[in-house]
């Protein structure tokens, strides 16, 4: 896995952050002429490699997770054979649980959100109810549990499951490309409407895909694949207690740590509304497979790999993991906030007595508070849970630590990347800034 995680060339990491969740007030890109020839993610060639690499990532890392060695960097890679790939349930799963999630999007509980103002002037309406998702869904697996149904079995079927996933997002891709033949132009991605048939497949053509209201993007941001997440996990968790009688601490603490943080994006799933996935790019294949496949099949490999490899926690290490992901929550949150708060409103009262500085194009940036530690404490937090997701898995295998040494890469090339996109905006402001705050993630270190 290291091989292929520090050899993945910048292109990859581009399309992978592009593709994921939590990703409050991104802001969308300059406005680009309605038929864009510039290319992303290293043009027709990235659009070709991505949709053959990836899913093939996400193959190896759940095989190799399921196995005794546990071992990424193992040649030959262990192959799966034909029938550890396919399970007549596993489509039959799949489709339900994605039908499910369509039904309690439509139900009406929660509220409407407007988005924000399209090119054309008008602004879609949202459902906020992903939360209500996560609540339901959750109570009715209990049910069912209760009921007897073997939610272990999703450890054997964890590959059908993943297969499927990526066979859906392929063929929902496929889908998505067609349709957007038929919708009016200014209803196209600036970006993804470039001609080339292979790129805007990858990229995504059409900016808000609906059925009716249905909005087809924003209900798989965060609702089937973010919650399938944690479902899988519960269903890991319930494969120990098949095979040694109760949940391991280690499993615990990895169910909790990320049913948090999945909880966390719900509770404030409308911050969506504002990020660059929903406001600039186009439904692609992109999206709809770092939604559906990646994120559900890799980001939970820990919980995996935990089934095979029991670790025996110590309290005081256990405490200190607990420790560690409450910090990283802490910053993570608050910072997340303070921002968005101060771009709502920065006279709010938890905001307004913060140190600024202005800049030429009337937005202010914070120097005080969260965003005068580093220039990016969200980064910080989340890489600091990150880390506490990996830690119950102990020291033996490099497998459970794939999260976080991705997540590092992909974070600090992201920071890389909005550090040129602010300098471009706000010029010498931000070189103040950084002046002001000279570390860009970590204190002291980077
Ligand atoms: P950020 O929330 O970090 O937003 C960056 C933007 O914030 C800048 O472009 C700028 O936009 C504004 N900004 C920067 N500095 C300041 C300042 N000092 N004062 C005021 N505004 C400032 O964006 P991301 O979308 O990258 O990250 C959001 C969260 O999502 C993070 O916690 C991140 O860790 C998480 N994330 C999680 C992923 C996952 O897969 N789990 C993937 C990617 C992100 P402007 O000034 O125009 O408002």
């Amino acid at each position: 896995m290291h091989k292929y995680i520090i050899t993945i060339p910048s292109l990859l990491l581009h399309a992978l952050h592009r593709s994921l969740i939590m990703k409050p007030n991104s802001q969308p890109l300059k406005h680009r002429s309605s038929h864009d020839t510039e290319r992303e993610f290293g043009g027709t060639l990235g659009a070709i490699c991505i949709p053959i690499f990836l899913p093939l990532t996400v193959l190896f890392l759940t095989s190799v997770s399921r196995s005794p060695e546990a071992s990424v960097l193992q040649w030959p890679p262990p192959l799966p054979s034909a029938d550890q790939l396919w399970d007549p349930l596993a489509p039959v799963l799949l489709l339900g649980w994605i039908a499910l999630h369509a039904l309690l999007y439509v139900l009406p509980l929660g509220k409407v959100s407007e988005g924000l103002v399209l090119r054309d002037g008008t602004r879609l309406k949202y459902p906020i109810n992903g939360f209500h998702g996560l609540c339901i869904s959750g109570v009715l697996l209990m049910l069912l549990v209760g009921l007897g149904a073997p939610l272990g079995y999703l450890f054997e079927l964890l590959l059908p499951l993943a297969v499927c996933a990526i066979a859906v997002s392929f063929l929902f891709s496929v889908y998505l490309y067609i349709r957007s033949f038929w919708v009016p132009s200014h209803g196209l991605a600036l970006g993804g409407n470039t001609g080339n048939p292979l790129y805007d497949f990858f990229i995504g053509r059409e900016l808000n895909p609906r059925i009716g209201n249905f909005d087809l993007k924003y209900f798989c941001e965060l609702r089937p694949g973010l919650i399938g997440w944690v479902v899988i996990n519960l269903g890991m968790l319930m494969k120990e207690v098949e095979l040694r009688g109760s949940p391991s601490l280690a499993m615990i603490l990895v169910n909790s740590f990320q049913l948090l943080y999945v909880a966390d994006a719900l509770w404030n799933e409308e911050a969506v509304l504002t990020t660059m996935d929903i406001v600039h790019d186009g439904f692609g294949f992109m999206l709809v497979f770092g939604d559906l496949a990646w994120v559900p099949f890799t980001y939970g490999l820990q919980a995996a790999f935990l089934v095979v490899h029991p670790q025996a926690l110590s309290s005081l290490g256990a405490a200190t993991i607990i420790a560690l992901n409450g910090i990283g929550y802490y910053i993570f949150r608050k910072s997340n906030s303070q921002k968005n708060q101060f771009r709502r409103d920065p006279s709010h009262p938890s905001v307004a007595r913060l140190e600024t500085i202005a800049t030429a194009t009337g937005k202010r940036l914070l120097v005080s508070g969260w965003w005068g530690l580093v220039r990016h404490p969200n980064y910080l937090g989340d890489l600091l849970m990150a880390l506490a997701w990996s830690l119950p898995c102990g020291f033996s295998h490099l497998l459970p630590y794939f999260y976080v040494i991705y997540f590092t890469v992909l974070l600090i090339h992201r920071e890389d990347r909005d550090e040129r996109q602010c300098r471009a905006k706000y010029g010498l402001a931000w070189d103040t800034y950084c002046r002001r705050v000279p570390y860009r993630i970590f204190p002291y270190i980077y």
